[in-house]
């Protein structure tokens, strides 16, 4: 029986639209049918799949606005939606050149026995199940793909059952690139669908929560198969009493209500020198009250709707246990409905504390808790108190300064004198830290190279001494 999946729209609160959830047998067949096409695939030079992703390129630009109406029907915002699009157009360039760079022809190397010298090609995993959040649906459901395409698998792909409405034009974009659609399926649903796609694939890329994170992962090793995770953060930021407070409260409150928090790499702790800390508060509350509300259209204002109705929840519950415990809502703190959407303003608290939730869960809400710190040590304590390691940023009056408490922060990105700039520069090459994730780094050339494995062709190349027990001297030997 097929199962269909209402879909909300976060600017009415209504339910406007569903998906159809595509079942275990049909995802086992769509999986035979990708394996089959991925063998000539994988086969052809990479060029060949560099033009053929430039097809898909193109046809998403053709696409543009088409992509970005529905991007803003399904999370209520527009700038964001305009650089996500934007986001993967440049990222498919990018994979491209380190494809490149990737399947550069090597040659036989010398070993450490002079009679054999190795070579090696790269075998890519055949068929690489992907499956993203709703928070940025549209970069985040192909960050992986792209790569993975252009290292020679075939991808099956699901975006999150909460933001799906772009599948359609994707699935018309991919159609218009000749051949791709015989190795890239886009396919609709949700946890049972993700979990029937990681039954059927070779390996998976999964960006999500930590809870799901984990069943993922427990599917994975039950196979045998790797898994990609990219998960939750509550990323911390440290500004010392050096910094230049005004460009660092811009940027934290930018960094902390960017798509209304809803980013993994969102600053969602920040700790400040306690020397110039009301300063700090002060700047940051009077510019957090001059951001405006994307309402009554989308284009009017930064901040859109709370994306999810689970999300509200999220948030109001840990807004209320920090003021619970004692905390102080300097600005902003109420969510208010507003033509069924439901909105939080920036919001900057501070007599914040590690008993609350707001300092240690992900809140994925446009929310600055500030807490203050005395030296360096304690700053580096505080950021570093969390089962989260995924980014951080370091503010201070100089790079050398900053990067001295960033070297001991256990993150796998921190952004020095800025926020979230390993979201916005993919070329640094990371990796998630403690419960943010596992495996090789979505970022840089390891973006491409995580999808194969390396084959080694040791080739023996002179007569010598070898370790058999039967050569042409040893059973001479025996035989006189
Ligand atoms: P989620 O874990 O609820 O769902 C993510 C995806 O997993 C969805 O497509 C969902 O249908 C699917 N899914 C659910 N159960 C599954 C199962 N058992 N097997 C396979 N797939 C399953 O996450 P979300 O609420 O959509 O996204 C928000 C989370 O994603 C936040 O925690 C955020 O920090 C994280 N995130 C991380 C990154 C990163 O790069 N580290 C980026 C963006 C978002």
């Amino acid at each position: 029986m097929t199962k269909q999946i209402p879909v909300r729209n976060p600017r009415t609160g209504e339910t406007d639209y569903e998906i159809t959830a595509m079942d275990a047998a049909r995802i086992a067949a769509e999986a035979d049918r990708l394996r089959a096409g991925q063998r000539a695939w994988a086969a052809w030079p990479v060029q060949r799949r560099i033009a053929v992703l430039r097809e898909f390129r193109d046809a998403v630009a053709r696409r543009r606005d088409d992509l970005i109406r529905v991007l803003v029907t399904d999370t209520g915002r527009l700038q964001v939606s305009v650089l996500e699009v934007d986001a993967v157009l440049a990222g498919i360039d990018r994979a491209s050149r380190f494809a490149e760079e990737t399947f550069a022809p090597a040659d036989l190397s010398p070993t450490g026995d002079p009679t054999v010298r190795t070579t090696g090609d790269l075998v890519a995993y055949p068929l690489v199940a992907a499956i993203s959040p709703w928070n940025f649906p549209f970069q985040l459901a192909l960050i992986d793909v792209v790569p993975a395409l252009l290292a020679g698998s075939a991808v099956m792909l699901k975006p999150s059952e909460m933001t799906p409405r772009f599948i359609p034009t994707l699935r018309e974009c991919v159609a218009e690139a000749a051949g791709l659609a015989d190795v890239f399926t886009v396919v609709e649903g949700d946890g049972a669908t993700g979990a029937a796609m990681i039954d059927a694939a070779d390996a998976v890329c999964f960006t999500g929560s930590v809870p799901t994170g984990r069943a993922v992962a427990r599917a994975a090793a039950e196979r045998f198969i790797p898994a990609f995770l990219e998960l939750g953060g509550k990323d911390p930021a440290v500004v010392t009493a050096s910094a230049d407070l005004d460009s660092a409260a811009s940027a934290l409150l930018w960094g902390s209500t960017i798509n209304s928090g809803h980013a993994c790499m969102s600053i969602e702790r920040v700790y400040v020198d306690h020397r110039v800390a009301d300063a700090f508060v002060e700047t940051l509350v009077a510019k957090a009250e001059r951001v405006r509300l994307a309402h009554p259209e989308p284009a009017d204002g930064q901040i859109g709707p709370i994306i999810t109705g689970a999300q509200v929840t999220t948030i109001r519950e840990h807004l209320d246990d920090a003021v619970a415990k004692g905390a102080t809502i300097r600005t902003g703190g109420s969510i208010e409905v507003l033509d069924g959407g439901c909105y939080l303003r920036p919001t900057v608290v501070t007599g914040v504390d590690h008993s609350m939730r707001l300092m240690r869960e992900e809140t994925f809400g446009p929310i600055i808790p500030v807490m203050t710190f005395d030296g360096e040590d304690e700053a580096v304590a505080l950021a570093n108190d969390t089962e989260f390691g995924l980014s951080a940023a370091v503010f201070a009056g100089t790079a050398e300064e900053a990067m001295a408490i960033g070297h001991r922060i256990d993150a796998g990105g921190v952004s020095v004198n800025d926020v979230c700039l390993t979201g916005m520069v993919p070329e640094a090459e990371k990796n998630s830290f403690k419960m943010s994730g596992l495996g090789a780094s979505r970022m840089g050339p390891p973006s491409v190279r995580r999808f194969l494995r390396r084959r080694a062709l040791l080739v023996r190349e002179t007569a010598g001494p070898r370790p058999w027990y039967y050569d042409a001297a040893t059973t001479e030997t025996e035989e006189r």
